[in-house]
């Protein structure tokens, strides 16, 4: 949920489900809260409050998710400690490596943008593929940093992974284990496919680093047709070959970028070109089946009529007899 943040040496909080861009503060926390947790192999959940019942279900199914979330990345995430947060009406969730731990924002989203599984279901999915991502970074330049920056070399050797790649690929996983999933919601997806089927397909570089002056679809959307395209034409495991190529040693220019050109032979621009115009087809090919749209007519004798407010708004009455008037509402 969503995110984000300054990847690297400040720990990526990753990726939350919105789109908020900044490192979560919580000084909500009372000093006076009492925590306490649930244990499974994998996974400490830490809660305040009456969310006894909420924690017992988090930690049941993060362990559930514990091997077939992460599979296609083939890592074993080392275990972790989640918070429950309860005191925010902000939904939203992250990881971050400094300290590593996830946290959960309790308050649901009010709205089906994200989906409609359990709101804590969904947040398990989504954020424990990051923990899966960060983790595949146990190799190469990440091991070699392990024992001087602890859990920060993840950070480190992260730093040139594209936030497309982590939402993306974390949102396909959403998709792909539950019954919703944000790839399942129209709305997600409604401005790149009126891009697309407006004949408004951006450059790549455009469609990553945004723009002022046009919409361009987020990380989210943009990672979310990217990561699928490979996962369906290179196999579910293409990204952990990528991951591979690149955690080896990732300090230089394009190295993730290299890394899919070695796995697949695609250049990232190939692979955006080639996902664009999948998904172009695909909607325009559904754009052709529905049914003619019926003309949109004005009705005969319809025009302007000067419409009045049948109540007084108290400012317009201060204006016409002053703000010490009698007549003013009492
Ligand atoms: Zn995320």
């Amino acid at each position: 949920m969503r995110r984000l943040l300054l990847c690297g040496l400040l720990g990526l909080p990753g990726l939350s489900h919105i789109q908020a861009q900044s490192l979560p503060v919580l000084s909500q926390n009372p000093p006076a809260l009492r925590w306490q947790e649930v244990s499974t192999p994998h996974f400490r959940v830490l809660y305040s409050g009456a969310l006894d019942s909420a924690a017992q279900r988090t930690a049941a199914r993060l362990e559930q998710l514990h091997g077939p979330n992460v599979a296609t990345l083939g890592v074993s995430p080392r275990p972790i400690s989640v918070v429950l947060q309860s005191q925010t009406t902000v939904s939203n969730g992250f990881v971050t490596f400094l300290p590593r731990h996830a946290e959960f924002f309790t308050t649901p989203q009010q709205g089906l943008d994200l989906g409609t599984v359990d709101w804590l279901d969904g947040l398990a999915v989504h954020e424990y593929r990051h923990v899966g991502q960060f983790d595949k970074a146990r190799q190469g330049i990440g091991r070699v940093l392990g024992p001087l920056l602890g859990d920060g070399a993840l950070g480190v050797a992260a730093v040139g992974v594209p936030q497309w790649f982590f939402e993306g690929d974390a949102v396909g996983t959403e998709t792909a284990l539950t019954r919703s999933g944000r790839g399942r919601i129209p709305s997600f997806n409604v401005r790149l496919r009126a891009n697309l089927l407006g004949g408004r397909r951006y450059s790549y570089q455009k469609a990553v680093n945004g723009s002022l002056r046009d919409h361009v679809p987020n990380w989210y959307v943009l990672g979310y047709f990217m990561t699928s395209y490979l996962k369906t034409h290179h196999g579910p495991s293409a990204w952990a070959s990528v991951l591979d190529r690149y955690y080896r040693f990732p300090f230089y220019p394009f190295s993730f970028s290299n890394g899919i050109r070695r796995s697949t032979g695609l250049t990232v621009e190939q692979l955006y070109d080639r996902s664009m115009s999948e998904i172009d087809s695909t909607w325009r090919a559904q754009q052709a089946a529905l049914p003619a749209a019926t003309p949109v007519r004005e009705p005969a004798g319809f025009g302007f009529r000067k419409s009045i407010h049948p109540i007084r708004i108290p400012a317009v009455r201060d204006r016409q007899h002053g703000p010490g008037s009698k007549n003013r509402a009492g």
